[in-house]
């Protein structure tokens, strides 16, 4: 197979697109499509802080990198959930590239925030571990941001992650959620919210593996222990079964989200009055937050 723009020998077949390129040609591409993915947004310039949120595993790892490569100022945020056997094995890559890059890192940990790490949590579990972990990973991520000066925080979000969150929402009927997604997240504007956004939306995970190895960026793709029995696991299934009989799917449906999103916006989430939790201060749409409400629950 030959590169569609040069002729040369294809690294990457992209059959949503109808293309291949050589490993020069889709490096090019690749960071070009980020770039058009924060100028169609509106993400941000090269004035704002980014507090870039990087766990270690590829997405994260490409998101530093190539925001890096494109001339933005980054802070590195990384949160240790307390996941043995995972998160302190992917850290080490995170620390690597920061000295590498010289970007400052800054890691925050549920142990030393919430006073439990996450394998703590779950084992008096009520819920999915992954019910707990995005909630409280959300809520430090964005405290951390908002500590940090960050204008905003961007996170390694690719087109499979995008594509199954709205599966997800539209079957949890999660309409309030949804208007609040999309590329830069929020409805309501709130200075203890630092909007989260994500150039890599318009990525494929395959883009992002295939991306990490040509530029010789080391990554762990260890799975966390926790991702087995989510219905996030049986969504990623599903999507990619379709995906590969029928190529251009994942896309289609992050471009049709996208067109209901000023709809969903406008109807949907606007009318929570946003204010302080009564317990620790963050933001909230009730009287408690939901790490507060859920840290009770596993007291
Ligand atoms: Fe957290 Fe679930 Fe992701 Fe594991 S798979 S890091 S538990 S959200
Ligand atoms: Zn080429
Ligand atoms: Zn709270």
């Amino acid at each position: 197979m030959k590169c569609v723009k040069c002729g040369k020998k294809a690294v990457i077949n992209l059959p949503y697109a109808s293309k291949a390129y050589c490993h020069s040609c889709f490096t090019k591409y690749y960071e070009k499509r980020v770039k058009k993915t924060i100028m169609k947004h509106k993400m941000f310039n090269k004035k704002d802080l980014i507090g870039v949120g990087v766990s270690g595993g590829k997405d994260s790892i490409d998101l530093m990198y190539v925001l890096h490569r494109l001339g933005y100022n980054l802070v590195a945020i990384t949160i240790d959930e307390g996941i043995k056997g995972y998160r302190n094995e992917t850290i080490p890559f995170v620390k690597k590239l920061c000295k590498q890059l010289k970007i400052p890192l800054h890691i925050y940990s549920f142990k030393k925030e919430l006073g439990k790490t996450l394998d703590e949590v779950v084992k008096k579990k009520k819920r999915h571990a992954c019910s707990y972990c995005g909630v409280f990973r959300r809520h430090l991520l964005n405290k951390a941001a908002r500590e940090l000066g960050c204008d905003y925080l961007a996170v390694g979000h690719n087109l499979d992650d995008e594509a199954q969150t709205i599966l997800m929402n539209f079957f949890h009927s999660e309409l309030d959620r949804m208007a609040r997604s999309g590329a830069v997240t929020g409805v309501v504007k709130n200075n203890l919210f630092v909007p989260r956004v994500k150039p890599l939306r318009e990525i494929s995970e395959k883009e992002n593996v295939v991306y990490a190895l040509l530029k010789g960026l080391e990554y762990d793709d260890i799975e966390c222990p926790y991702v087995k029995d989510s219905l996030r696991a049986d969504v990623r299934k599903t999507i990619n079964f379709l995906e590969n009989k029928h190529p251009g799917i994942k896309i289609g449906l992050l471009h049709s989200f996208d067109k209901m999103l000023p709809f969903l916006k406008e109807n949907f989430g606007k009318e929570q009055k946003l204010k302080k939790c009564k317990s620790c201060g963050e933001i909230t749409s009730g009287e408690t937050c939901k790490v507060c409400d859920f840290l009770k629950e596993v007291k």
